[in-house]
């Protein structure tokens, strides 16, 4: 089964091309469809920031490294036991890359992203089929397209970001990184009633798509001072939530500076292992009581994000779309930045779902 897999370790960034990371489609093995499994034809699988960080080998040096788990389909076979949640062949589905056991004692304590079997089920899903427990898959509804579905998994990160967040009514608040996790907790952020809504982000085309879908001030952290205009947008308060979903070293220390008093800062994103960030407690927890918080996976959030979903717009999420044979070409156009979501179409399925255009924005 074709499925594509970073080849070579290595950054993706590197200017000597003979250590450059390396992502290719190479052949696997058919995953096994167990008695409560469901395998899905993949339809959309969008490439993920953390994409690059696995190149790199964060989790693992054993090359060839299966990548994909922000993934849409339709459904083609069912184990013989998988009828528990009323899914059929035929169904449009997305779903949770990571199984959650539910025996384990992390998962009893309301911890399943700490769940002592999170890999058990972990496959490439950027490939023509996937493989998963029945407990990972969720029906699209019916005006959420394949293409915008393959979003269901950095939607429920969007949403786990919000949940801890706290946020109440009237915050002001500032989020730092505009790709894809930057523009879809702005819009989820949006919902709950955040004020001063503010997108920090260096990249002018990223500023402009969030002005279109409802951040009220952008800065520009590198031609302008973003401490001067967060002042500016506060009245000198600072903002009662930050996010950072930028996954910069460069961009993240200070954001402690444009928090206010009280403030929760959410480091959102994946950084690099070795990155140490200073923290002066006196000044940060002592006088300004900041809360510090992080997001790993998204457990719980799922079901929410597919209330969500068809409410979000999406359409400057899904432009660029390549073929499963052209994923290097679709690495390359994701490391160059220039759209904020790079896309793999998997297999050509027709979709029957009935975008509504005005509200979740292009279908196929
Ligand atoms: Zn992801
Ligand atoms: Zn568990």
């Amino acid at each position: 089964m074709r499925t594509v897999a970073v080849t070579r370790i290595g950054s993706l960034r590197d200017p000597d091309e003979s250590a450059r990371g390396q992502v290719g489609v190479v052949d696997f093995p058919d995953q096994p469809l167990g008695d409560e499994d469901v395998r899905i034809r993949v339809a959309y699988a969008a490439i993920c920031g953390s994409d690059p960080h696995l190149a790199e080998g964060f989790f693992g040096t054993d090359v060839p490294i299966g990548l994909g788990h922000e993934i849409s389909g339709v459904i083609e076979a069912l184990g013989e036991k998988a009828h528990r949640t009323g899914l059929q062949v035929g169904d449009r589905v997305a779903g949770n890359f990571l199984r959650f056991c539910g025996t384990c004692l992390p998962c009893r304590e309301g911890k399943q992203q700490f769940c002592e079997h999170i890999q058990d089920y972990n496959r490439p899903g950027m490939a023509e089929t996937i493989t998963w427990h029945e407990s990972q898959v969720y029906k699209l509804p019916d005006t959420v397209s394949l293409l915008e579905g393959c979003l269901l998994e950095p939607t429920s990160v969007a949403v786990r970001i919000v949940d801890k967040t706290n946020i109440k009514v009237g915050d002001r608040v500032a989020i730092c990184g505009g790709g894809p996790i930057g523009q879809l907790a702005l819009q989820v952020i949006k919902m709950h009633g955040a004020t001063s809504l503010t997108l920090i982000e260096p990249i002018a085309e990223r500023r402009e798509m969030a002005l279109r879908h409802g951040a009220e001030h952008v800065i520009d952290p590198v031609g302008e001072d973003q401490y001067t205009r967060a002042d500016e947008i506060t009245d000198g308060r600072g903002y009662d939530i930050v996010i950072d979903a930028s996954g910069s070293p460069r961009a993240v220390r200070g954001l402690l500076d444009i928090a206010a008093k009280g403030a929760t800062v959410i480091y959102g994103a994946m950084y690099p292992a070795e990155f140490e960030m200073p923290l002066n407690l006196s000044d940060y927890l002592y006088l300004k009581e900041l809360t510090l918080t992080g997001v790993f996976v998204s457990p719980y959030a799922f079901p929410r994000a597919l209330q969500v979903l068809p409410h979000l717009e999406l359409a400057e999420l899904t432009q660029s779309v390549f073929d499963l044979a052209d994923a290097t070409e679709a690495f390359a156009m994701h490391m160059s930045g220039r759209f904020a979501k790079v896309v793999i179409r998997c297999n050509d399925i027709a979709d029957s779902a009935a975008s509504t255009s005005a509200v979740a924005g292009g279908a196929e």
